[in-house]
């Protein structure tokens, strides 16, 4: 069986793009407003001749009093079914109190984490990453979902863990 890479992150800040990116084609639903509750969905994908089941966790968005446990638990399940995760950051917002309570998940599963910096459309904005850095998941990959910049660097490194 192919492994399985969990993409995971708050609402809005581009898994769904930054799968499109990976599968060289759009077919997870990317949403210009966060909301919509989805379901987790994998996808079959390959790169540098070896294939992977990337799963989507798009069903982060319930909005309901107590979004932190929900996107908790969401990524709590995910993680569990991950043989490696790559962990999405809107580079542009930061880190948020929900990316520190799913960094602890991280650590705690001892699953390999690659930190994804999203939304580094030029190279300016590599300075917004390097704040990522404080997460404490190690160097922190810029990388923008919607222009294909630097993606296929981030792949690289997420295959040396898969
Ligand atoms: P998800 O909720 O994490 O799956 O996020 P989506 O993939 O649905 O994207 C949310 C919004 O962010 C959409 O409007 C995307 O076009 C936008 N977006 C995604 N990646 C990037 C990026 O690299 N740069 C910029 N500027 N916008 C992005
Ligand atoms: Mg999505």
């Amino acid at each position: 069986l192919p492994p399985v890479l969990a993409i995971i992150g708050r609402p809005n800040v581009g898994k769904s793009t930054l799968i499109n990116r990976i599968l060289g084609k759009r077919v997870a639903v990317v949403q210009d407003t966060p909301g919509v509750t989805r379901d987790r969905v994998r996808y079959e994908a390959s790169w540098n001749g070896r294939d992977f089941i990337v799963v989507d966790t798009g069903g982060w968005e319930v909005k309901v009093e107590g979004l932190d446990l929900s996107v908790a638990q969401q990524a709590e399940a995910a993680i569990e079914q991950a043989d490696a995760v790559l962990f999405v950051v809107d580079a542009t917002v930061g880190a948020t109190a929900t990316d520190e309570e799913v960094v602890k998940l991280l650590r705690a599963s001892g699953k390999p984490v690659i930190l994804a910096a999203n939304k580094v459309d030029s190279q300016m904005q590599e300075a917004d990453a390097a704040y990522l850095w404080a997460l404490g998941l190690g160097e922190p990959y810029p990388v923008s979902a919607l222009h294909g910049r630097a993606s296929g660097d981030l792949l690289d490194r997420v295959m040396e863990v898969l």
